[in-house]
């Protein structure tokens, strides 16, 4: 199989690479600051047919085409495409929320999936799928009060942006996921989080691999279950 994983330094998408090399996938990873020396550079070193690291801000429409057109010619076709990279800015309080944090949290979490996707559209394979990492903060359901504003709409607009490619690429037999991990302990989720990141990347490639097309654009949980909007 052939993967891209964006934001794939650290986190959950370092974890993706993980497991996307370990099952024999070949893998290109996208990053905001390729840094030598960190875990994804020495995963390339080891395995430096496999996995190809580049540049990639999801936020610059420029950096995008350029990431899109190098992957491309990388990999003769893609089966799997997970738009990780994302923001949360922490501690927004009512009275005091800019529009540049808006801005930036539109631009990295919602439209740097559309855009990268819509790009990458000629070269997913049929039968392949596109993971968008959401969260249940993005969720209408939510009831849990004025939490992480900017990060919320940003992934409410995520879930329409899934379901809007999910359109866009069903006569290609491409299914389109708007995903919740879970609450996963990384930088962002925190220490005290429940999911291990390698249990939310499991459960997610098991629903890459086995969702099928009709329930392409619903909103689902690292297990696999459905999720209200
Ligand atoms: P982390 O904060 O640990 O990692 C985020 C990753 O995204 C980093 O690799 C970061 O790169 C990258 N990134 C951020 N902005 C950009 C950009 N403009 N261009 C390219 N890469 C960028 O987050 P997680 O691993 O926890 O989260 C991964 C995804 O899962 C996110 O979309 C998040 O919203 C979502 N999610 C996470 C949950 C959790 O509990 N952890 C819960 C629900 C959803 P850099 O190192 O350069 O900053």
């Amino acid at each position: 199989m052939r993967a891209i994983v964006t934001g794939a330094n650290r986190g959950i998408g370092l974890e993706f690479v993980r497991q996307l090399l370990a099952r024999g996938d070949r893998v290109v990873a996208g990053v905001r600051r390729p840094t030598a020396g960190d875990a994804l550079h020495a995963l390339a070193a080891a395995q430096p047919d496999a996995l190809h690291v580049l540049p990639l801000d999801v936020g610059a429409p420029e950096s995008i085409a350029a990431f899109a057109e190098r992957a491309g010619a990388l990999l003769d076709g893609i089966d799997l495409l997970v738009n990780n990279a994302g923001i949360l800015h922490r501690d927004e309080r009512f009275g005091d929320i800019g529009a540049a944090a808006f801005e930036d949290s539109f631009r990295i979490n919602a439209m740097g999936p559309f855009l990268l996707t819509q790009a990458l559209a000629p070269r997913l394979a049929r039968g392949g799928c596109v993971v968008n990492m959401s969260s249940r903060l993005g969720a209408m359901a939510l009831k849990d009060g004025f939490l992480t504003p900017t990060y919320s709409v940003s992934k409410a607009a995520l879930n329409m942006v899934s379901v809007l490619l999910a359109h866009a690429l069903a006569d290609a037999g491409v299914r389109v996921f708007p995903v919740s991990p879970g609450w996963v302990r990384t930088d962002m989720g925190g220490t005290t989080a429940e999911v291990d990141p390698r249990d939310a990347v499991a459960g997610l490639l098991r629903l890459a691999a086995e969702a099928p097309q009709e329930d392409s654009g619903r909103f689902r949980d690292w297990t696999g279950a459905a999720i209200d909007w």
